[in-house]
């Protein structure tokens, strides 16, 4: 048995990290840095990333990232990395598709990669994967990355200061992490990183649940008031590390099934990555039939961190059953982590736990 672990060479985290990002790129002996910049973030801290880089002596080209993480925009990107940096390193600072688009240009660059998350509201920035849209926004392909990111830096100040409903999704993507990550163990599925799970893994997936139901509310809290407190710290190391490795190394199952599946119908588009993986989990545990303990538990976090525990909540309000169906038949196709579920599970049973997981929510306080 094979037992892969990927993750970041470098996680740092910390409060204020974002003004040493030329030191930690200089560290890696770059001597130029193509950084590729959420247009808000460069409003924002645009002069503090530019001191932090002439205080190392690294020349800095900075790219507005405005468009698509497309395989155009990667394309024009490398390019135009090389030919400004060619003994560099290539940054990216903002939300998932900066984040993306950054890596993705690294790997074809053959430059390393600074990662910045300026939101926790996935785990993939230390994942070794970008996902390519076209020009018009679909979804294009999943890119698989020859490594994962070389260092990945989360500031909690700057994560504090973006819309809580962004910090609460990534606790929803988080949350899936240990119940699928189970899954896997007991089926002995092949995870993301290639191998079967490992002690570590699991322990990490485990870990950022118990953080999760121990800090959550804190942490939402303070982020409502764009405090970068020790809970809010904690969260996001959960959402971006724990989580992150946890999924990747510890394997996906019905949740994100549910959830690729969920994506198909129009009415839920308004609905985040996390929101939806809250509900999948919840439908993931009915598909179980786990205990009523853990379900309650389940349902009370999402109560508390408002994310969807019905079908109403998802923007499915009247939806046919059929509707449901589409969902259910492509979260079963064997692109989907489904077939990492320790059982076999058929379109039919998707449907009824995504039923009776509504069913549960509707009856929450
Ligand atoms: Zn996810």
């Amino acid at each position: 048995m094979t037992q892969i672990i990927g993750a970041p060479s470098k996680y740092i985290q910390g409060n204020g990290e974002l003004s040493k990002l030329g030191l930690y790129c200089s560290q890696l002996g770059a001597k130029g840095a193509y950084a590729i910049v959420d247009p808000f973030i460069f409003s924002l801290y645009g002069e503090e990333i530019t001191r932090s880089f002439e205080a190392n002596s690294i020349v800095l080209v900075q790219e507005e990232f405005g468009g698509e993480c497309s395989m155009e925009q990667v394309e024009r990107m490398v390019s135009a990395a090389l030919a400004a940096v060619s003994s560099g390193v290539i940054v990216g600072i903002g939300g998932g598709k900066t984040l993306d688009t950054a890596k993705a240009v690294s790997h074809f660059a053959g430059l390393p990669v600074v990662v910045v998350p300026t939101v926790a509201s996935t785990d993939a920035p230390c994942s070794a994967l970008s996902v390519l849209y076209t020009e018009d926004g679909r979804l294009d392909r999943y890119l698989p990355l020859r490594r994962s990111p070389d260092v990945v830096i989360a500031d909690v100040d700057v994560i504090a200061k973006a819309p809580p409903r962004l910090l609460a999704a990534g606790m929803g993507d988080a949350l899936s992490t240990y119940y699928e990550a189970r899954a896997c163990r007991s089926s002995g599925a092949v995870t993301q990183a290639g191998g079967s799970s490992s002690i570590a893994a699991f322990t990490l997936a485990k870990a950022c649940r118990d953080t999760l139901l121990a800090d959550g509310a804190d942490a939402l809290r303070d982020c409502r008031e764009g405090t970068g407190s020790e809970a809010v710290g904690r969260i996001v190391e959960a959402n971006i590390y724990l989580s992150g490795i946890g999924f990747e190394s510890g394997g996906l199952a019905a949740a994100h099934a549910i959830h690729n599946g969920l994506t198909l119908l129009e009415e839920c588009r308004h609905v985040l990555h996390g929101e939806k993986v809250a509900f999948a989990t919840l439908a993931q545990l009915m598909l179980e039939q786990a205990p009523a303990e853990e379900i309650e538990e389940v349902i009370a976090f999402s109560r508390m961190a408002g994310l969807p525990v019905t079908l109403s909540e998802l923007g499915l309000n009247n939806a046919q059953e059929e509707r449901l169906m589409i969902a259910a038949e492509a979260s079963c196709a064997a692109d989907n982590p489904m077939g990492n579920m320790p059982f076999a599970v058929s379109p039919q049973q998707v449907l009824d736990a995504i039923l009776a997981a509504d069913r549960r929510g509707q009856q929450a306080p």
